[in-house]
């Protein structure tokens, strides 16, 4: 993302805070969360509030376009979509005027946010502050539209949970001073508060490790904020949006404060393809999954059976709203392949442990799959990299297997 930077000359602070949808889920919410900006102290900075759609809207909207159509255009779907922030930007700007409070709201493209143009997916490109920044000039507080841009003339939404990336966007583009992320739970957790009760809201977090647990399904935080947020050494704060707690800080750590495991994330929407009988010759994997990326459909956990009778069969895990394109897509392929036949099964579930020294840890594999077994979870699927390992298992099991895991890593304890 590129950002023009008037905004470090700019004398006044700026602070950004982004409120999910829960926090927004009712007028009476939005009522709440106006009497909130409206109380913070701030001293005297400028203040821009980022929105996301009030309450399930965002599913709701999505459901609408299914009952219209098999296959919603991508672009008509985005603008669509992109309409459940305009409602609670507006709401919250009303119930801000009610307060007495200047306070304008903007879409994601009037407050600058560019894109490229893969909708229902789109990357920022750069973020255009000018107006943003006259508005705050003139006493307004700022209400932006999350999870939205423009890509030329058209509209682009970020991706599920996207509102967090706008917000680290504007902050970046405006040298804010802070990014608050208001959610539903005190902060992040070890493990999902939901699933696991036992988990502990942790202090501080570095990026690295906050990255990998989003990447594995902690939607507390969107990934590409996440990353966003690390590539401009910008420290983000998740607070609720209910409570005066302190909250998680999510920064840079040191060496010494990295963790061998500091949480564990859930992912409950996965689903396996496998490919039978694939000849095993070279190039074979390349064009599997060359038309998978170029369709941005994320693969994990990939395993090639030892190759019998020369032929060989490969296993991944998708995230189960991409099964039907990927199947799709690979179905067309099979004769081209030369693989026999194409077998898919939903259902499944992510669960990992996540902690920058992990590596460090040889007896941690062990560790965690002797827990699994413990608890009776089977494990279909083992993937690792330098500060996590991931297992596949069955989605029914994933809430006995994160409290296992959070357990035989003495997560409870500080
Ligand atoms: P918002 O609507 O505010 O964007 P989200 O639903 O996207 O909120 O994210 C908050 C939810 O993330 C929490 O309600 C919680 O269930 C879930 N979550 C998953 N993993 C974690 C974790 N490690 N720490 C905190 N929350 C987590
Ligand atoms: N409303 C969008 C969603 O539900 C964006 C967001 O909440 O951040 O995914
Ligand atoms: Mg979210």
């Amino acid at each position: 993302m590129s950002t023009d930077t008037g905004a470090t000359a700019q004398a006044r602070p700026i602070v950004v805070s982004k409120f999910g949808g829960s926090s927004l889920a009712t007028p009476e919410h939005i009522r709440a969360i106006a009497a909130r900006v409206a109380g913070d102290r701030v001293d005297g900075a400028g203040r821009v509030v980022v929105v996301s759609a009030m309450g399930d809207t965002t599913d709701e909207l999505l459901d609408l376009a299914a009952r219209v159509s098999d296959r919603p255009d991508p672009r008509e779907l985005d603008l669509l979509l992109a309409t459940g922030e305009h409602i609670s930007a507006a709401l919250l700007v009303m119930a801000l005027h009610e307060h007495g409070f200047e306070a304008v709201s903007l879409t994601g493209p009037q407050a600058g946010i560019r894109t490229d143009g893969l909708y229902g997916r789109a990357r920022i490109t750069a973020v255009d502050a000018e107006r943003v920044r006259h508005e705050l000039a003139a006493g307004r507080v700022v209400v932006v539209a999350g999870f939205q841009g423009s890509s030329g003339d058209e509209v682009a939404t970020l991706g599920r949970g996207g509102s967090d990336t706008s917000a680290v966007a504007l902050a970046i583009a405006l040298g804010a001073r802070q990014c608050e992320i208001y959610t539903d739970v005190d902060g992040v957790y070890s493990a999902d508060p939901r699933l696991v009760p036992d988990a502990r809201q942790l202090p501080e977090i570095g990026f690295e490790e906050m990255l990998e647990m989003a990447h594995q399904g902690a939607k507390v935080l969107q990934t590409r904020s996440v990353e966003l947020a690390w590539v401009h050494g910008l420290e983000l704060v998740v607070r609720h949006a209910a409570g005066s707690g302190p909250g998680t800080t999510i920064k840079e750590v040191t060496m010494e404060a990295r963790q061998k495991v500091r949480g564990i994330a859930t992912d409950d929407g996965m689903a396996k393809v496998t490919l039978l009988d694939l000849p095993d010759r070279p190039g074979m994997a390349g064009s599997i999954f060359a038309p998978l990326a170029e369709a941005g459909i994320a693969v994990d956990g990939i395993i090639q059976n030892v190759g019998h009778d020369g032929a060989a069969d490969l296993s991944f895990i998708v995230p189960e709203a991409d099964l039907d394109r990927a199947a799709d897509l690979l179905r067309g392929q099979l004769p081209a392949l030369g693989a026999h036949d194409l077998a898919v099964s939903g259902g499944l579930a992510k669960v990992s442990i996540v902690g920058a020294g992990i590596h460090n840890a040889p007896a941690y594999p062990a560790r965690m799959f002797a827990a699994l077994g413990e608890a009776g979870v089977n494990i279909e699927m083992i993937s690792t990299s330098e500060i996590r390992i991931t297992c596949v298992i069955d989605r029914r099991h994933l809430e006995t297997a994160a409290r296992a895991l959070h357990k035989a890593f003495e997560l409870e304890e500080a």
